[in-house]
């Protein structure tokens, strides 16, 4: 009997993307969505060749139909560099899509792990998701930096638009050679870094943690906590109660001693560059990159959802000579199910949540029963019943998972 499909009310802007992950991308839709779901698709084609195609005008208006759609999903995508301009003949070196559409939707990132009871993390305490969200502006990653050559005055000096009197600060007397470096950040970065922070614990009902230096970095690092502080107070605070869910700042020393021994259910805020480092730490204990999801929250409540691994390009060469691979779709499966997740609660039906509810227990079941691919099959428990298969087999066994449970119905 063929299964009635779960209509999906609102549009979902898709992001299509390159190499490996475009093959698993078709595999996912055509296997595990197609079959189940009507869903009002609003696609946008950003492989590469496609970007090169449109001069990237295609990225820009993926961006805009987010905006007004409220909810992507992308795949994986290529950011070309020297190589990939001669590989793919591209007219130019186009700008990553994830910057783009991290600037036009003014987003933050946030990343989760997928949790198997076969791939335990590293740290023993750890049992719920530990999310992180870093800013995405700013900081070191703008930075300027003289190389100084010899003796000197080192200064930060602000000249004012408006007014005469500049602001200065002397950094050092060089008395030989050395190095300086000047970052900034801005008010409205921060605070809608703030603001996408809260929304998301809120949407996970997690607590939030924020940390930083503030009481070495009496100027900078405070005026973060100052931010989150305020943010909170005046429009956070009765939500979070609500919801039973705390708000916390410590600073980022206290709070890597704290994560170590947490059990997890935590979204911790971090900035630029202490997420980046964090980020890989947390992916690395929790066993797989290709078990991490990631989504872009935008401070109006726009979600973009993604795995947060790349195009998995060693794979697809392999996959070019015709080679088998096991390459993991588990975080692309998950980047569906959170926007159809997501769709369903902007919605109001639940349907559709239950079916992304279904699809992921599927996948998890599968794993679970010990078939996995190669990735896992190295970091799993032990067990006679674990399995390596390839990609497609791999999908085809959960897809086998989701069918039973859509027929328990
Ligand atoms: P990658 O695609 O993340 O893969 C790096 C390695 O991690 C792979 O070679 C593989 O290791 C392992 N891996 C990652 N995802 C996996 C999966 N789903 N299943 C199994 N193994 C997985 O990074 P990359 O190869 O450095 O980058 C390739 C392209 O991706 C680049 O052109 C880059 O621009 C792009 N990229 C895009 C995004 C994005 O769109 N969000 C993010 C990062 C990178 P083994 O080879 O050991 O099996
Ligand atoms: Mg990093």
């Amino acid at each position: 009997m063929p299964v009635k499909k779960v209509q999906v009310r609102g549009s979902i802007v898709e992001l299509d993307g390159d190499e490996m992950t475009r093959i698993m991308w078709q595999l996912v839709k055509d296997k595990l969505l197609f079959p189940y779901l009507d869903m009002n698709i609003e696609y946008f084609d950003l492989g590469l060749e496609n970007r090169d195609k449109t001069e990237d005008s295609v990225t820009i208006e993926a961006a805009e139909a987010i905006k007004k759609h409220g909810i992507g999903v992308k795949c994986a995508t290529v950011t070309p560099n020297k190589d990939r301009v001669k590989e793919y003949n591209l007219k130019k070196e186009w700008p990553s899509p994830n910057a783009t559409l991290r600037a036009a939707l003014d987003g933050t990132i946030f990343r989760s792990p997928i949790l198997v009871k076969n791939v335990s993390p590293t740290v023993r305490t750890w049992k719920k998701s530990i999310h992180i969200g870093r800013h995405a502006y700013g900081d070191v990653y703008k930075n300027k930096e003289i190389r100084v050559p010899g003796p000197g005055k080192g200064e930060l000096i602000f000249t004012p638009t408006n007014e005469s009197s500049s602001i200065r600060e002397t950094i050092h007397e060089f008395e030989g050679p050395g190095i300086l470096q000047g970052i900034h950040n801005t008010d409205e970065s921060i605070r809608n870094f703030a603001r996408a922070c809260f929304t998301y614990a809120l949407d996970l009902k997690v607590d939030l943690w924020f940390s930083d230096k503030d009481t070495i970095s009496k100027t900078y690092d405070s005026r973060f906590a100052q931010i989150f502080k305020e943010e909170y107070e005046k429009n956070w605070k009765t939500s979070f109660e609500k919801a039973s869910i705390t708000y916390f700042f410590t600073l980022i020393d206290d709070a890597v001693a704290r994560i170590m021994r947490a059990e997890g259910g935590i979204l911790w805020a971090l900035k630029n560059y202490d997420g980046d480092v964090m980020s890989d730490m947390l992916g690395s204990a929790y066993g797989s990159l290709a078990m991490m999801t990631s989504v872009l929250v935008s401070p109006t409540g726009r979600f973009e959802y993604e795995a947060a691994h790349g195009t998995v390009q060693k794979h697809y060469y392999k996959h070019l000579k015709g080679e088998k691979t096991s390459t993991n779709p588990m975080a692309l499966i998950f980047a569906w199910t959170g926007a159809l997740r997501k769709r369903g609660e902007f919605d109001k039906t639940p349907e559709v949540v239950n079916f992304a509810n279904k699809l992921e227990a599927a996948a998890i079941e599968t794993v679970e029963s010990g078939v996995m691919t190669g990735d896992l099959l190295r970091v799993a428990v032990p067990s006679p019943n674990n399995k390596m298969v390839y990609t497609e087999e791999f999908i085809d066994a959960i897809a086998a998972a989701l069918k039973r449970k859509v027929n328990q119905d």
